[in-house]
């Protein structure tokens, strides 16, 4: 075989469909946040960046900063080790105890990312409870297949929040079979929240476990930032909550939360935690800092919804359309790999505008969107802009306009 031949054609291919992923080059400017540097061969430009996942601009916030800044000067670089060697700082223990207290769980445990803590905590789950059903939505994201894959466990794919097809697949397994019905509250890609109540409904009536990814929630729904679970009262009735330390909170890291007997479990018996050195301390202390600040403050929270409304009226007004949904997430529907990409390129090249264009595999084909995160520390010039750049960009490229795209 020639190698580099085949990997030269099977990147061809995806050029050709449009699905290449060229990475922005960026760096962001501290305080000065979604403004960033963006380099391009010999020269740089500045950018705004509309499509972050640190939602609430957390990664910036002094209080953040600062623990980072203390604990580094403090305890130095790296943990050296695994967990279990040298390697649970006391920083370690002190964010475990707030993440277990974000959920009101007994217990919380840490991964050096949430598509880690997915990946081991299902993967753990499914593979060392003797006959466990993994029932997992259609559209849960990759680090939650990889784990249950990785399982080898019996695994139910049930239409996306469609609880009729969930109960017709929990009454058709054994009653004394276990159980683990998995799924997310906020979906990133279209933004739609799970009826999370009438899923743990389901979970009692058939005696099944919950796992709930919150990674889009964490930090932004619920009077302490605890997610949709919180916001709503159910957290409780949540067997497992996951989230990450990545996206709202602004730093890097991932946990899941539940009773002190299935973290310990996890704990004890998954590779993707046992294996791998922890968190860098420092780390561990900005992502501590970053929930402390999140469960007292609702003035970042507040910001964002201010922000995500103003841009939705904006686009309603401007006929670019857009997924109406409940969360902070605008999908803005082009519907074409080329045309996707190419609103995107010139955004950056002519506008200073990034977003990041969402095409398959992340998306169905035919569903190619521009994923908009505003975030608080977009301003109201930041909005006029990018919806001013869309609109012209929407002519040039003959994208429809609502109500002709009747979704
Ligand atoms: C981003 C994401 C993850 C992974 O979290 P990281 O901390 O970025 O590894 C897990 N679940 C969902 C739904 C995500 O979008």
């Amino acid at each position: 075989m020639d190698y580099q031949n085949f990997f030269r054609s099977e990147l061809d291919k995806l050029r050709d469909e449009g699905n290449y992923r060229v990475f922005a080059d960026l760096e962001r400017e501290r305080g000065n946040f979604p403004q960033a540097a963006n380099f391009i061969e010999d020269s740089v430009r500045k950018v705004t960046i509309w499509c972050s996942n640190d939602y609430l601009g957390m990664g910036q916030h002094p209080v953040v900063l600062s623990a980072m800044h203390d604990a580094l000067d403090k305890v130095g670089a790296g943990a050296g080790g695994t967990r279990n060697i040298s390697g649970t700082t006391h920083h370690h223990v002190l964010l475990e105890r707030e993440l277990a207290d974000l959920h009101g769980k007994e217990a919380a445990l840490l991964f050096t990312s949430g598509y880690v803590s997915n990946w081991a905590g299902l993967g753990t789950l499914g593979a060392k409870i003797p006959g466990l059903v993994i029932l997992s939505d259609a559209l849960n994201h990759a680090s939650m297949i990889e784990g249950i894959r990785h399982s080898k466990a019996q695994r139910i794919i049930w239409k996306h929040n469609d609880l009729e097809d969930l109960e017709r697949h929990l009454a058709s397994l054994p009653a004394e079979q276990p159980k683990l019905i998995a799924f997310e509250s906020v979906y990133s890609m279209d933004g739609d929240i799970a009826p999370i109540k009438e899923i743990c409904d389901l979970a009692d009536k058939y005696n099944a476990m919950t796992y709930l990814d919150e990674v889009h929630a964490v930090g932004m729904y619920g009077p302490r930032g605890g997610g949709v679970a919180e916001r709503e009262g159910l957290m409780d009735r949540i067997t497992v909550i996951e989230g990450t330390l990545g996206k709202a909170f602004g730093v890097m890291g991932g946990y899941i939360t539940a009773s002190r007997e299935l973290v310990d479990f996890v704990r004890s018996f998954a590779s993707g935690f046992i294996f791998t050195t922890a968190l860098p301390p420092a780390v561990a202390a900005g992502a501590c800092a970053a929930i402390r600040h999140l469960k007292v403050s609702a003035e970042e929270r507040d910001g964002q919804k201010e922000k995500v409304a103003k841009v939705r009226a904006m686009l309603d007004k401007a006929g670019i359309p857009h997924i109406d949904n409940p969360s902070h997430i605008i999908p803005v529907m082009v519907g074409d790999p080329v045309k996707c990409k190419w609103l995107s390129d010139v955004l950056m090249d002519q506008h200073g505008i990034y977003i990041q264009p969402i095409n398959y595999p992340t998306v169905p084909k035919g569903t190619e969107r521009l994923r908009i995160t505003p975030s608080p520390v977009h301003t109201d010039e930041d909005i006029e802009k990018l919806i001013g750049a869309l609109s012209d960009l929407w002519e040039q490229c003959q994208a429809a306009r609502m109500p002709m795209a009747a979704q």
